[in-house]
């Protein structure tokens, strides 16, 4: 189907090839501003100085100012909930709590997987090509993230006031202060003021936490698989923005990158974007193939953030990949 507005995507196409910090120096003039976009952008987890790395910030950032960054109510739970109803509904049937091993456990005509090209080796390996084994081993992870959970005894008392109604807040400083941190976790370094991407869903939604207390939780960006603990990193990024956050703290719960791998097989050394989503790899996830969903074997298929257009809780990944089985 044609564009609906074909300028508007050329303009936005042209913006989005550029490096994150060459856009926002080119486009902004202050450094409130540049510093926002970056922000953004570092969702690419990229180095802000990579191609693409604006695609990041100036679909993210269109977003929220067309519609916001919401939070669901109860928890994003809630939507999964909400489909797996659906579905019941259709007389579908879910099974969870069972880890597939092989194949061979899921005889069916069709099967989607919502893995990595790594676990579809280990669950379908015997039954690809070897050529095509070949292409999912060169596929690349990219750096992963350290997780905190927070309980808190009031809300984040930040200097800004107006970070006070954001629910979701980035830490970084300037925009080459983010640059930095970004740019380290990308070459294995790890950084001392890490750029940290916080949600305060309590501020808008009292069920996440006991009556009167708080919640929020915060990752940074790491290397590859570090066992690293960025807890004190965190916490004073945390404190430099909103003095007196230390004393909120009633407890933590933390992940490093492995340990966010064993909570969830796709986030391989901590990636949670399902693999780098650089330049070259955006466009040939999981391997440069025209319908990348689709594996050599008939009715198994790719459906997780590996595949275009990458990672985030969009959900398109597996709606390509559902429409791509239904057409057979
Ligand atoms: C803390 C955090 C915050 C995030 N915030 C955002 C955000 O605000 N916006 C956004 O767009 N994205 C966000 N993301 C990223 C987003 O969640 C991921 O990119 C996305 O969920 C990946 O989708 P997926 O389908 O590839 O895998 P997943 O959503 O991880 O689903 C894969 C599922 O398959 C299961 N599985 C794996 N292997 C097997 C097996 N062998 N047998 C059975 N089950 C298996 C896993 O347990 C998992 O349940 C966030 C991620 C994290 C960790």
């Amino acid at each position: 189907m044609p564009p609906r507005h074909p300028l508007s995507l050329v303009k936005f196409g042209l913006r989005a090839l550029w490096p994150a910090r060459a856009l926002a120096k080119a486009v902004f003039r202050g450094e409130p501003a540049r510093a926002a976009f970056a922000g953004i952008a570092a969702h690419s987890i990229l180095p802000l100085d990579a191609p693409l790395s604006a695609a990041f910030g100036v679909t993210l950032g269109a977003n929220a100012h067309a519609s916001g960054w919401p939070v669901a109510k109860g928890g994003s739970q809630r939507f999964m909930d909400a489909l797996a109803s659906y579905f019941q509904s259709l007389d579908g049937e879910i099974q969870t709590g069972w880890e597939v091993k092989t194949l061979d456990e899921v005889p069916a005509p069709i099967v989607l997987c919502d893995v990595t090209p790594r676990q579809l080796l280990r669950i379908a390996g015997e039954r690809l090509p070897a050529g095509y084994r070949r292409q999912l081993e060169r596929f690349r992870h990219g750096p992963g993230v350290f997780k905190i959970d927070y309980a808190l005894s009031d809300p984040i008392p930040w200097t800004a006031a107006a970070v006070a109604r954001a629910g979701t807040v980035h830490l970084g400083g300037t925009l080459d202060e983010i640059a930095a941190s970004e740019a380290a976790a990308n070459r294995g370094r790890i950084s001392d003021r890490p750029y940290v991407l916080l949600v305060q869903a309590s501020r808008f939604d009292p069920s996440r936490a006991p009556a009167g207390k708080h919640t929020a939780w915060a990752y940074c960006h790491v290397p590859h698989n570090a066992e690293v603990d960025m807890t004190a990193a965190i916490d004073a990024q945390i404190e430099r923005f909103a003095p007196g956050f230390r004393d909120c703290v009633l407890a933590r719960a933390t992940k490093t990158a492995p340990q966010m791998e064993l909570w969830n097989a796709n986030y391989i050394g901590g990636d949670i974007n399902g693999g780098v989503q650089d330049a070259l790899q955006h466009y040939t996830r999981p391997v440069p193939r025209l319908n990348p969903y689709a594996t050599p074997v008939k009715g198994l298929y790719f459906c997780s953030s590996s595949t275009p257009p990458g990672g985030g809780v969009h959900g398109m990944c597996g709606w390509h990949a559902a429409t791509r089985a239904l057409k057979g």
